[in-house]
């Protein structure tokens, strides 16, 4: 069908040779001498040992839906193209390709970190640093504090090596800095040319990937043989068409001691609540995941999912038939949820991001006011564990997703590859065209059978 065409057309990766027809290729520097045994029962067809290479093929692919619906009114179901509930989208597979378009002697590869900390930062760079090597790359550097150290006279390249980042997983944060704002993106590529950086490695959110894109297409403008490739950071789990991004497992968890310790004031308190503020400005991944996880949440409140504080159906009646009824109460909200509710501030941070009113604080005073307001006695106790979380260094999953993302990130640049990103996708590892994840945050939908397991574990009704 046309929507299949048109798929395949928009999820195809941009490539150095569509700028660059003469672009050379070289043998891959990478070694791959596994070979997966074949019973003798399949071996017919299959390559021999010495044909075997082990490397992904250019034209394989990774199938991006799997879901069958089989009527458009089922829980969750995306009515993509209406005349087809059963939707076959192929996406590019990522890693090591036997042909390489740069040769490991001419690169000099620099990572940049951009916007907020994440937990695996570290992991990211580390393993990014450790696979440039295993191609035999030798100029590996840092730029310091995101795009802003391309401008930043002060700020020197930071050489990086496999014995410089051995250890820097075991804590959290970027060992090169993050920032928002900075140079513009000709300024970038200025400096990107005049120090000879023909890879960058591009590991931020939203914002850095819009940077990232507009950095490829400024190279394509200039005709520069340079790969830009980006790995999606954000705690938040809001990336389009990626089953998870690094950093959010993590979240979860230590979000749940934050609302472990929340349950336990609450429970311990007389008529006592318990309110956790936590992260997700535009989705409510992390809310719903803690809240799913911990089993101890009363109320969930997430942006995509309206709600009234006041009235005979809001939060606040509600918390009060809890106190009565169960004598404490926990509530769980996402940071960017009931900005109605707050005044406009109208002010941006300095990567023109709207900086959102304090729902979590708004909720404990609102809390207070209302209980003080019918004489019912109530304990207020608000948490707010968003930096502790950031800080964290990656959990088990998380390293190993990071491990994963670091490494392909490597071989699509070597592969010839520019402005794409890594992620997962349906458990296999995937290539995407960076405007095509960055179109939209992806958001918790309020009519999947995620959010329903979520209410239904929370108890909680409608507040509307
Ligand atoms: P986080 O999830 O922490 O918000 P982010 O990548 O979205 O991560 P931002 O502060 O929004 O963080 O942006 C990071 C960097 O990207 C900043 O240096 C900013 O100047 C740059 N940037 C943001 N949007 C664009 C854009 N549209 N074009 C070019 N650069 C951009
Ligand atoms: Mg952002």
């Amino acid at each position: 069908s046309k929507y299949e065409l048109d798929f395949e057309a928009r999820f195809n990766i941009p490539h150095i040779t569509d700028v660059l027809p003469d672009a050379v290729s070289y043998p891959s520097t990478f070694c791959l001498k596994m070979r997966t045994p074949v019973s003798p029962d399949f071996a017919e067809g299959y390559p021999s040992d010495e044909e075997w290479h082990g490397y992904i093929n250019n034209n394989d692919r990774v199938l991006l839906k799997v879901i069958r619906y089989s009527s458009p009114t089922s829980a969750g179901a995306e009515c993509i193209d209406p005349d087809c509930t059963w939707l076959e989208q192929w996406v590019h597979r990522a890693g090591p390709r036997e042909k390489i378009y740069f040769k490991p002697e001419d690169v000099k590869a620099a990572i940049v970190t951009c916007g907020g900390l994440c937990p695996g930062l570290n992991d990211v760079i580390r393993q990014i640093v450790i696979t440039l090597e295993i191609y035999g790359v030798k100029k590996i550097f840092g730029i310091p504090f995101g795009y802003r150290g391309f401008s930043d006279k002060s700020l020197a390249e930071m050489p990086l090596s496999r014995k410089v980042v051995q250890n820097i997983h075991l804590s959290g944060g970027s060992l090169l800095g993050v920032s928002r704002g900075g140079p513009s993106v000709s300024d970038i590529v200025d400096s990107m040319e005049k120090r000879g950086i023909n890879m960058l490695f591009v590991l931020g959110g939203n914002g850095t990937h819009a940077g990232a894109n507009a950095i490829h297409e400024e190279c394509n403008k200039r005709r520069l043989k340079v790969a830009v490739v980006g790995v999606p950071k954000t705690i938040d789990n809001d990336i389009l068409l990626m089953d998870k991004t690094f950093g959010f497992d993590t979240a979860v968890e230590e979000a749940q001691r934050a609302i472990n310790s929340a349950y336990i004031e609450a429970h311990s308190a007389y008529h006592g609540i318990g309110i956790v503020k936590l992260m997700g400005r535009s989705s409510g991944f992390i809310a719903m995941q803690a809240s799913l996880a911990s089993g101890q949440i009363d109320i969930c409140l997430i942006p995509e999912v309206p709600f009234n504080l006041h009235g005979p159906h809001g939060v606040l009646s509600h918390l009060k038939y809890l106190l009565e009824t169960k004598g404490s109460a926990v509530v769980c909200v996402a940071e960017g949820a009931g900005q109605d509710f707050l005044e406009k501030i109208n002010a941006k941070d300095a990567s023109g991001n709207i900086i959102l009113g304090d729902i979590g604080v708004h909720m404990q005073q609102e809390t207070k006011k209302y209980f003080k307001g019918i004489g019912f006695p109530a304990d207020v106790k608000y948490i707010d564990p968003t930096y502790m979380i950031r800080a964290c260094r990656a959990n088990a999953s998380d390293g190993i997703l990071c491990t994963v993302l670091g490494q392909n990130a490597v071989h699509g640049a070597f592969a010839g590859y520019s402005g794409i990103t890594v992620g997962i996708c349906n458990t296999h590892y995937v290539y995407f065209p960076i405007p095509e994840v960055i179109a939209q945050p992806k958001v918790v939908d309020p009519n999947s059978r995620m959010w329903h397991r979520c209410l239904t574990s929370t108890g909680q009704p409608d507040f509307v």
